[in-house]
This record gives structure tokens, sequence and C-alpha cells, in this order.
């Protein structure tokens, strides 16, 4: 029989346990460590990351350091300098507050510190053996705070399990040091990865203020989306905002690049992304979203912070008066879009350029497209479909016969002509008539050109100036994995930095925007750097994507033999009837179903 026994749990285990809530992982503590040198007011900090941070975190600071006298007490539990009351807490501005982080991380790690506090005239290090063995040394140091967190959850099996691969853990550490990077251009963040400086960024600004700075942004996110963003302001209702907001021709599907910061914090609000989507209403096409980096500031007791343990989301008192300040600043900055395309407008440009151009043949610098509305897509893809009621019933998903071909080849055309620069209407000898999609046989084309790409040798052009394009570090690491895999079809490309050099593309894709092709194969993948590793699957979706990307479109006017063209490879496709989004390509028409609509019977 189990004897009933009372055990009081030693400090460590109660340590380690907590750490459950804060420390889950390297990219917890690095946040730790960057709120603590952050509130010490460093102008300048270091992170050094080594195997994903399970090796080594190191961050170091030029704050206001730590009193030898004290060292010790820092990692003992709901220890702070930062408050003493609960009144404190409500009105607290600085990071961290719980006083918590250092004794958690010290009871799953090895740590050591070194530290000058400014008003002192000597360093001293204080070094772990163990949770509650330590040493404590003078040691020489300019000013601020070195501290490092060595071989995390090394004590604790079950948690160090759970630690995905270093990559992994790495860029979840990038996730987490990007939003700082960004609110704080006043500070010089250098970064440095297994013994290598990847990232230095100069101090902007010099206010203490935190704020989102244009040029920071753009080193950080490294996209050409960055200068087209625009700019932010609301002040009313108790509450500023400032920021950027995407131009609305940069939607996208994924939600990338998207950031909030409150009171410069960085959090998650789902309200506040929807406000955003909301501002944009007609402007972007429904279900798309937007990058954005929004900064709110508010007065601290319309907020409470301590809501999450690793205070990523808040809760505020009234979340509707900040949904809608939000979603008023996004409209706002949006009216400078609109009022700038009203004066650039041409006169005819409505009758020019139909308004259901889509997002995908636009030209993304053209003023023109900034509210050049993408139809409805659902919609469109259900008339279609209904419309194709009789070719999708014939259709046969495995593809055509060889027979079927053969009766397609020996088809007379009797005409052949383009109709609202879009559709191709043919009437064959045999009383059919057929209404093709001119952009979905291109697509369905190129395809199947490019899923065979050991049969069929794809035709490049050699680009006379390499096209550059630049990409987020994510977006830079698919494109290392997935380089043999667009070589093989036709794309060309060498990686240098955050940029590609594209020397060569597949004739069909010489007037294509291909920083949009390559942002909307991205997007198939909610982190682009898991593409590879997805490819078998989405292969299919990859090539459809490009495909949608050749040079014939909706909108495009065709001579006679470039119809005769399009029609003669396209019954050479083995599945001509749709593209490879599935829609359909082919509507086909007897004569008979014509003559009984007029209620004919001869
Ligand atoms: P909290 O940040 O919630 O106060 P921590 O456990 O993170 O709790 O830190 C405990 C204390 O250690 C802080 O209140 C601060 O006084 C001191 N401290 C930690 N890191 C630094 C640093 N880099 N520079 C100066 N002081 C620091
Ligand atoms: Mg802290």
């Amino acid at each position: 029989m189990k004897k009933f026994k009372l055990n009081k749990l030693p400090q460590e285990i109660v340590s380690q346990i907590a750490a459950g809530e804060v420390i889950e992982r390297p990219a917890s503590v690095v946040k730790e460590l960057l709120d603590n040198s952050i509130d010490a007011g460093s102008t300048k900090i270091k992170i050094k990351v080594v195997n994903g941070g399970i090796d080594l975190i190191e961050v170091s600071d030029n704050g206001i350091g730590i009193p030898q006298e004290s060292l010790s007490d820092i990692f003992k539990g709901h220890t702070t300098s930062k408050i003493s009351s609960l009144e404190d807490l409500n009105t607290l501005l600085t990071m961290g507050f719980r006083g918590e982080a250092l004794s958690t991380i010290v009871s799953v790690a090895k740590v050591s510190l070194i530290s000058k506090y400014i008003e002192a005239d000597t360093g001293a290090e204080i070094e772990f053996k163990s949770f509650d063995d330590f040493d404590i040394k003078s040691a020489a140091r300019e000013s601020g705070t070195v501290i490092s967190v060595k071989n995390l959850f090394n004590n604790i099996p079950a948690r160090r399990k759970f630690l995905k691969t270093a990559q992994t853990e790495y860029r979840r550490i990038l996730n987490i040091l990007y939003p700082y990077f960004l609110i704080y251009p006043n500070i010089n963040f250098v970064l440095e990865k297994n013994r290598k400086e990847v990232m230095n960024l100069k101090n902007i600004s010099n206010s203490k203020e935190k704020s989102l700075h244009k040029d920071r942004i753009s080193e950080v996110l490294k996209g050409d989306f960055v200068q087209r963003m625009l700019k932010l302001f609301f002040n009313g209702a108790g509450i500023k905002i400032s920021g950027f907001v995407g131009h609305p021709s940069d939607h996208q599907k994924r939600t990338s690049n998207q950031y909030i910061f409150v009171n410069g914090r960085p959090i998650w609000d789902s309200g506040i992304a929807r406000a955003v989507v909301q501002g944009y209403e007609r402007y972007i096409p429904f279900g798309e979203k937007v990058p954005f980096l929004i900064s709110i500031e508010i007065n601290p007791e319309l907020i409470d912070v301590n809501v999450h343990p690793k205070k990523e989301e808040i809760r505020f008192l009234n979340p509707y008066r900040v949904y809608a300040s939000v979603e008023e600043a996004v409209k706002k900055a949006l009216v400078s879009v609109t009022s700038y395309h009203k004066e650039n407008e041409p006169k005819n440009y409505l009758s020019k350029q139909p308004s259901f151009v889509s997002k995908e043949y636009s030209n993304k610098k053209s003023v023109q497209r900034d509210i050049t509305f993408e139809k409805n897509r659902s919609s469109s893809v259900k008339d279609s479909l209904l419309f194709s009621k009789e070719i999708l019933s014939e259709k046969n998903s495995e593809g055509l016969s060889f027979k079927q071909k053969e009766s397609l080849r020996n088809e007379t055309i009797r005409n052949i002509f383009q109709i609202f620069n879009k559709y191709i209407v043919i009437e064959f000898e045999n009383d059919i008539l057929w209404i093709v999609d001119q952009h979905a046989g291109a697509e369905r084309i190129t395809f199947e050109k490019l899923s065979k790409v050991n049969k069929n040798s794809i035709e490049k052009q050699q680009l006379l100036v390499p096209n550059e394009i630049q990409f987020s570090d994510e977006e830079i690491e698919a494109l290392n994995d997935l380089k043999q895999f667009f070589k093989e079809r036709g794309f060309e490309y060498d990686v240098k930095d955050n940029r590609i050099q594209i020397k060569s593309v597949p004739v069909e894709f010489v007037e294509s925007d291909l920083k949009l092709l390559f942002d909307e194969i991205f997007s198939l993948s909610e982190h682009p750097s898991q593409l590879y590793k997805g490819i078998k699957k989405l292969k299919d979706d990859i090539l459809a994507t490009m495909s949608c990307h050749t040079s014939i479109r909706s909108g495009q006017r065709l001579h006679r033999e470039e119809m005769l063209d399009l029609y003669n490879r396209l019954i050479e496709c083995e599945n001509p009837y749709s593209c490879p989004h599935g829609r359909p390509v082919v509507w086909r028409l007897k004569l008979s179903d014509i003559d009984s609509n007029f209620e004919r019977t001869y």
C-alpha cells in the first residue's frame, strides 16, 4: 500500500516547473534577455546564437549594468528592480516585470553573467556551477552586461526532446528578434549566428521614443514592398497610432510581415489585424492580406499587459475603440493612394483597361492598378463552371485518349477569331463551336510543358541584363533549395545575400513579373523555407502558379496565327479541357444546342 507523504519541492524543481510557462525554447530565452537589455537603457545589443540557441545564447549590452552586490539576488525568484507594488504593475512601461526570467533560466541551463554597474569602478562575474552553487569574482568589463546561457534543457531531457532542429529554433529566434529590430531603430543590434555576424543594424534615430522607421524596416524585412508602404497616423480617443501599411498592390495570401506594437511591445491581436483588413475594404481582393507595421500608443492604464505569461497578448479595456481607430487610420492612409490615382488617371482609363484585370497580369509598378479591383474570384469561377457544365460532364479527368486526340487533330477549322480580347471562338466543320479561355489555355499548355521537363526540353531565353530581385531570409533559403528545380524548368538564377539574379527564363516568361511569380509560389507554404520539404505535394501547385504567369493573358489581343498556335498546342495537351487550377478552358457547343436555344427545329 502506498503511504501518504507530503513533500516540499526543492526550489530548483519549482523554478523548472515555472520555466514551462516562461521558457519554452531558445527563442523565449532570447526574448527575456533582450527585454532586460532594453530595460537597462542599452543603445547597442549583440545577440550570439550557436546551434539554434540550444548550445549558446549570449546577449551583451551597454546598459546601466548590475551592482556586484545584487549579482546573485537577480537570479532568485521574484526579484526585480522594476516594480515594487501592484500599482506599479498597472502603469508599467518597461518590458520585463515579473522578476522571474533569470531565476527560471538558471534552473534550465548553464548561466554566467558579467556586468559593470554604471556607478561602479569595476565589473564582476557570476558563474553558476549548478542551480544554487555559484562563484562571484571581479571581472573586467567596460560597461553594461553580458549574459551567456549554455546547454539549454540539458538537465531536463523531457523538455529538450521537444526542441526542433537548430534551423527551426533559429527561425523562431528570428521571429522574436525582428519585432525588436523594427521598433527600436535607436538601438544598434548585432546578430551573430554560429560565430558569424549575419546582421548589423546601425542606429538610425537617437530618439528614445519607440518608433518605426522605413530605413530600418527595409533593412530588416528586405522586401521591395517596404518602399511602397503608406504612412499611418491617427491621434484621438486617447490612442496614438503610427506606422506603415502595405500599398494595395502588395496584397498577399500570407500573413507574413505583419507586426503590431503596443507601447513599444511586440504583441499579436487578431482583432487589430482584422481592423486593418477592414480598412482595405474594396482596395484589395476579398480574403487577401497586406503587410503592416502598426505601433499603438495608449495610456498604460487602459491595458493589461500581464495576461500572457510570455507577454505576447494584451487585454485592452476597450478593444473596439482601438479597432475602430486602427481602421480609421488605415482608411486615411489609403486616401492618398486614391487621390493620387485620380489625378494621374488618363481620361479614357476605364475604357482602356478592364476592371477585372487580375492581380497576376497588372503591372506592379503602375499607379493605375492601385485600385483596380480583381473581380471576385470565387464568383467568376462559379460562373465559368456553370457555363461549362457540358464540357465538364464530358471531360475525361485522365486526359484525352489517343483516339480522341486523333479526331481532334483531324477537325477542320472553318473560322477562328477573338472576342473581348480574352476568348477565342472556333467554328469547326463538324458543327461544333469552341469558346476557349485564352489565358486558361496558355496556362494548361505551360503547365504540361513544365511538368514534363525530362521529355521536353524547355526553350530558355537568356536575359541580357540579369533581373535582380530582393527577398527575405526565409525566401532566400527556399530559393537556394529550389535552385535545381527551377533550373530544370528554364529559370536560372544566382543567389547573392538577399538577392537573386535571374539569368534566364523560359521564353513564355520573358514578360512576366518574376517577383510576383515567386511571391505567389512562396505563398503556397506557410513557411517558404519549408517549400522544398513539401515539394512532392506542392509540385503541381507550384507549376500551376508558374503557368499562371505565362505571357498570353486575358485582355491581350491575339493575331490569327497566335490563336491557331494556341489551339494546336492545346489539343496536344493531355487534358486540354481544364486549366491547372481546375477551371475550364474550353466551352464546347453543338450547333444543335444553339438551334434549340432559338427553338429552331431545322
Ligand atoms: P525582471 O526583468 O522581470 O525584473 P528578470 O529575472 O528578467 O526579472 O531580471 C531580474 C533583474 O535583473 C531585473 O529587474 C534587473 O534589475 C536585473 N537585470 C537583468 N538583466 C539585466 C541587464 N541586461 N542589465 C541590467 N540589469 C539587468
Ligand atoms: Mg526580465
